[in-house]
């Protein structure tokens, strides 16, 4: 790809990364930025498998593993403080990751990686876009006006550049929980262990180290679709403190938390379905495109893998529309895969009655131990069909329990 200019919505993790391997390839990117400076909110997330290679390949692969916020991996513990399993971090059913970083560090580490070869323009967002055929002219929040040969959405899953590209094309599809992210000063009860603990009522709360001496807390629950994002942030605290209240473990601290904060991030988890990632001169990465859900585990990875393949793909050829559609047809297929969430998913780990959170622990506590060895006997050999079968039945039973009791 000959020196055209890249237009990219959203310092994210998809958004720098794909600046980042643009610019190997000779391009002349800018990267547009709502946010005065970049979010250094979120909580912990990993980068899996390819995407660590792509770090790699990016020569960040070190300063991504020094950043590590060491954890040791994850407990689930009851409402008396006990813990009923553990699930260390080189273990087989790993929760977590290997590279496991905070959101923040990440981004922050592909800025420093990206700054003096990338225009950032923090602080504004595009509010027109005009595809003429020959080039694309921008309008930014300040009137400003630019052109750019293309442009890139990539500022997350409520995605407003991905709606002036393809109006209402792509499907929000909530998955029927909400989360709520903050970061919460660190007690002398915080380990370097993330502790998982169930309350009736469908709620979770998580609470993970970091490396800078705090702690990374979130609060999930399932519920219908009310918009919760959109309310007002002094309204979203009192109904996030009354919706902790009776939580029992760690809920007073956390109300506490709640209402002196002013950056946590709530949200209705949803996947994004969009029929394509392009049309003329656009593209969608990461979020954007093709949100997985922080279920699947994969999102940072997907938005990672996916930047990389549509800059290597571009930089094949001048058509770029045949580079989108290659990136689609490479990308595609794995996207589905990840976004096929496991049977039960997230309901199966937020049971509503005390029944439901005792069954949960204790099936926790079975997994952990060399029960699972028992366990394990009953799908050993049996073909993946048949493995999804008894799973599903499992889940069936459980489900049936949790709705008649
Ligand atoms: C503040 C924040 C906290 C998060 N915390 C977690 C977490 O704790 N755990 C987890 O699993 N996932 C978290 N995520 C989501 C996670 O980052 C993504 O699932 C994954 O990394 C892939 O993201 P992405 O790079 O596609 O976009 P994202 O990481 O979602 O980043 C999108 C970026 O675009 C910016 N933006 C939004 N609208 C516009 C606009 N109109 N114009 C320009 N820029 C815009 C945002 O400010 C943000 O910087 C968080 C995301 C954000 C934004």
């Amino acid at each position: 790809m000959n020196s055209k200019r890249v237009l990219i919505a959203g310092d994210s993790i998809a958004g720098s990364t794909l600046a980042f391997w643009l610019n190997k390839y000779s391009s002349d990117e800018t990267l547009v930025e709502r946010s005065p400076s970049q979010i250094s909110g979120g909580q912990n997330i990993d980068v899996r498998d390819a995407a660590f290679k792509v770090f790699e390949r990016m020569g960040i692969a070190k300063e991504i593993l020094a950043a590590n916020t060491g954890e040791l991996g994850i407990q689930f513990i009851d409402d008396k403080n006990r813990i009923r399993a553990s699930f260390p971090a080189n273990g087989a059913d790993r929760f977590t990751g290997e590279m496991e970083i905070i959101r923040g560090d990440l981004v922050n580490i592909l800025y420093d990686h990206t700054k003096n070869n990338v225009k950032y323009l923090f602080g504004k967002y595009i509010t027109a876009l005009d595809d003429n055929d020959m080039r694309v002219k921008v309008t930014y929040s300040d009137g400003e006006q630019a052109d750019f040969d293309l442009v890139i959405a990539a500022d997350g899953v409520r995605s407003k550049t991905r709606e002036l590209m393809f109006g209402n094309e792509a499907e929000l599809k909530y998955i029927g929980i909400y989360n709520v992210y903050l970061t919460i000063s660190k007690t002398h009860t915080d380990t370097n262990w993330a502790k998982w603990y169930n309350a009736q009522r469908s709620r979770v709360i998580l609470l993970r180290p970091d490396k800078d001496g705090s702690t990374r807390a979130s609060f999930s629950f399932l519920s219908p679709d009310n918009n919760y994002q959109e309310f007002p942030r002094e309204e979203q605290k009192k109904f996030l403190i009354a919706k902790l209240t009776g939580a029992g473990w760690e809920a007073p601290r956390l109300s506490k938390a709640i209402a002196d904060s002013d950056d946590f991030y709530f949200d209705g988890v949803s996947q994004v379905k969009a029929p394509r990632w392009s049309k003329g001169r656009f593209a969608m990465i990461g979020d954007a495109a093709y949100c997985p859900t922080p279920i699947s585990g994969m999102g940072t990875s997907l938005a990672i893998i996916g930047a990389y393949v549509l800059a290597g793909e571009l930089s094949q050829t001048e058509d770029y529309s045949k580079a989108f559609g290659s990136f689609e047809k490479k990308l595609r297929p794995f996207v589905k895969s990840v976004q096929s969430l496991p049977p039960g998913a997230p309901w199966i780990v937020h049971p509503k009655s005390k029944w439901g959170v005792n069954i949960l622990n204790t099936l926790a506590g079975a997994i952990a131990s060399d029960f699972i060895n028992g366990i394990s006997k009953i799908f050993k050999g049996k073909p993946a069909a048949k493995q999804k079968t008894i799973l599903c039945c499992l889940i069936i039973n459980v489900w049936v329990f949790e709705n008649f009791n």
